[in-house]
């Protein structure tokens, strides 16, 4: 197969999405493929965020109902917006909270201990902050994580359907695993989990973080009880962004775990009634005021991904995936790098995951090259070329840069340690 840089702009001239890229800024003299930590800045996001600034400055309090996009509606515009990107109805998405407090308030919800269904399953790879949510919430219901929190084991970085399948014994009442895992980015085949939690009449929610904004999702169709997810990756809602989640219609009209003034029904939220009458939509998982300004930024972002459509920015990333991949295994011969992803465009994220025993420093050679890559202990390189924004020019341009790297052995100039932040 042809892999050169001809192929490579052939591929970027066909591609229907290049036009998206001018709409974003890209660092100077810089190949992103980070967009899986922090996607980058658009022209679009950005102005959305001076329109909500300038509601505030035009209209102070009255922003709450009037102006371009009224405040007090935001978090429920923004939750229908994001509704195709889950495949659900645009009531069963509220745009609140970040990740780890979402999942806290979902496992408020849902986690009902009773009788000897009293058990959580997780599994051993996800990312650290959702064990630690799950085992603070075990406490708060005074039951020992160590014996109620049962975390599936892996290999190879992935975890086996059949064996998430076997860990749903008769005291298992939750289950909480991620839509794509952080490190392999292997997607879990969530319909089959779904179908078979709801057999066992276990109810299971999914972190989409990894997720969202990169492959397809059917919610409904699958009959997912409840997911969650942040907007600062594929999402490209900038640091810090208010998060998102899903709970499925049928669980409509319960009350919130945690509750808030913002968890009543609008129409009764300023009657200032100390008894609670919670929205009968997502609406009702939300707590306390809106983070307005770290909101302001997926208007203009999701609006990119809805004229986009998430079926061809997965089809675009899995282009760009295989050809790395592809680079990988003809000009990196010999360099001991191993390709730990799945291979499978079924079972393959929006990453590839290379590990290397000098990892660490060899993204340190990278960076110091303009790649910026992402390092995850103890020895991996993740690397995410984004369908919105990168191009099959700069997947070439990155191999023969670590090629460059890997013959002059110009790692060995770092220390193979991470830093802080890595
Ligand atoms: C990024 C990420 C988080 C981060 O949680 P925050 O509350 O947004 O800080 C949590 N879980 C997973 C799986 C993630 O990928």
């Amino acid at each position: 197969m042809n892999t050169g840089i001809k192929h490579a702009r052939h591929l970027d001239a066909q591609d229907e999405l290049k036009h998206y890229r001018n709409e974003f800024y890209i660092p100077k003299d810089t190949i992103y493929f980070d967009g899986n930590s922090l996607g980058l800045l658009s022209i679009r996001a950005e102005q959305a965020v001076d329109t909500i600034m300038e509601s505030w400055k035009m209209h102070a309090i009255d922003g709450w109902t009037e102006g371009t996009h009224p405040w007090f509606y935001l978090s429920e515009k923004l939750g229908k917006m994001s509704a195709s990107l889950v495949g659900a109805k645009p009531e069963e998405v509220i745009v609140t909270g970040s990740t780890t407090t979402n999942l806290h308030q979902l496992v408020a919800s849902f986690f009902q201990p009773e009788g000897n269904k009293t058990k959580i399953l997780a599994d051993e790879l996800n990312f650290p902050s959702d064990i630690y949510a799950l085992k603070s919430q075990l406490k708060q219901k005074g039951l020992d994580p160590e014996e109620h929190l049962i975390q599936v084991k892996s290999t190879n970085n992935t975890l086996d359907t059949q064996d998430i399948i076997d860990a749903m014994t008769d005291d298992v009442a939750l289950i909480v695993l991620p839509s794509i895992l952080y490190r392999s980015g292997q997607i879990l085949d969530m319909q089959t989990l779904t179908k078979e939690a709801h057999k066992r009449g276990i109810l299971i929610g999914f972190d989409l973080c990894h997720s969202i904004g990169s492959i397809p999702h059917q919610l409904i169709d699958w009959g997912v009880d409840f997911a969650f997810w942040c907007t600062y990756k594929h999402l490209n809602g900038g640091p810090g962004s208010v998060g998102g989640l899903y709970v499925n219609e049928k669980h409509f009209g319960n009350d919130p775990g945690l509750a808030g003034w913002f968890s009543s029904s609008k129409e009764k939220q300023f009657d200032m009634d100390h008894t609670l009458t919670p929205a009968d939509d997502a609406s009702a998982y939300q707590i306390g005021t809106p983070n307005v300004l770290s909101a302001a930024p997926l208007l203009g972002s999701l609006e990119m991904f809805q004229e986009a459509g998430i079926n061809k920015i997965r089809q675009k990333s899995l282009q760009l995936t295989n050809y790395l991949m592809k680079l990988v295994e003809t000009e990196l011969v010999g360099f001991t790098f191993t390709i730990a992803n799945p291979r499978n465009d079924n079972t393959r994220g929006g990453h590839v995951f290379l590990e290397h025993p000098e990892a660490a420093r060899i993204c340190k050679a990278l960076k110091a090259d303009g790649v910026i890559p992402d390092f995850r202990n103890p020895n991996g390189i993740r690397l995410a070329p984004v369908a919105l924004y990168n191009t099959f020019e700069e997947v070439w341009q990155m191999i023969q840069i670590l090629k460059t790297i890997m013959n002059e052995e110009r790692y060995k100039k770092f220390e193979n340690k991470r830093g802080v932040i890595a």
